[in-house]
């Protein structure tokens, strides 16, 4: 499908000027234009295929785990238009990462990394504001070519233009973000892991902790410590936020107890047990 004429080309710039969306705390908006519907039908057809090539963790205890504390993020975040999805793939990858639509998913090998819930939390913090942020929809609808995404914008049943989205998304899942889409991730994740009630000095400690595995580590957390934004300037950055927040109450989260009693199922390697 192609641009056939000027009215059609209006109809898309109009429908670019009504996609001002908000996109984080303080009532930030971006120009979306690729509507929440066809962003979950992407992000639904991408998790069809991740279900395929990777490997669901099976332990009901441990999806659940991750379920909850991502429903207690996404109760206090700035984007409720879709439903979120959490999974945990059994791999000893130390990462995870968002696909459009809310779907996101955690390895085994960077849970086993958390020292605590608070830790965990912050993690999915991250993730769930990369959602809010649209930073995944965003990198996409530019990589698919004005073409596909004005398919995508007249919405409906346009399944060649969310097949062409599917696969160029799949291709980008690992490709990691820019510098300002890490740093705004952190600092909405700041801001949802104090709302929800969770010591924000985790986000310090779960960086630091990542940022200690070194360049050796493969697909450390979005390519953490690999690449840009520099691990250490990201760390900076929340430490002055918390800093700013002092002093903290003593009634936050931190989960030590359950989080170290859940890792105890991890700690056979590979049969998720
Ligand atoms: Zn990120």
């Amino acid at each position: 499908m192609y641009i056939k004429s000027s009215l059609f080309t209006a109809i898309f710039l109009a429908a670019l000027l009504l996609a001002c969306t908000t996109t984080g705390p303080g009532g930030k908006t971006s120009l979306i234009f690729i509507p929440t519907s066809q962003e979950v039908a992407i992000g639904s057809g991408m998790a069809k295929q991740i279900a395929a090539t990777e490997k669901i963790l099976q332990d009901e205890v441990w999806q659940n785990y991750v379920a909850e504390v991502g429903r207690s993020i996404v109760d206090v975040c700035d984007r409720k238009d879709l439903e979120y999805h959490f999974t945990v793939i059994e791999s000893d990858q130390i990462n995870a990462f968002a696909a459009p639509g809310g779907y996101i998913y955690f390895y085994t090998g960077l849970l086993r990394q958390m020292e605590n819930e608070a830790e965990m939390a912050a993690v999915v913090a991250h993730e769930i504001s990369h959602v809010v942020a649209r930073h995944g929809i965003k990198r996409l609808q530019t990589a698919i070519g004005v073409a596909v995404a004005y398919d995508l914008t007249l919405g409906g049943e346009d399944l060649e233009a969310i097949e062409t989205a599917i696969g160029i998304g799949m291709g980008l899942v690992f490709a990691g973000y820019s510098r300002s889409n890490e740093y705004e991730a952190d600092d909405y994740g700041m801001t949802y892991l104090t709302r929800a009630g969770y010591d924000p000095r985790a986000m310090e400690s779960m960086l630091g902790k990542l940022a200690a595995l070194g360049e050796s580590s493969s697909n450390v957390f979005e390519k953490l410590s690999r690449s840009h934004p520099e691990t250490q300037d990201r760390i900076r950055h929340i430490q002055t936020r918390i800093k700013k927040m002092q002093p903290i109450s003593t009634d936050v989260t931190v989960g030590q107890e359950r989080y170290q009693k859940a890792l105890l199922r991890l700690s056979t390697k590979g049969d998720g047990q």
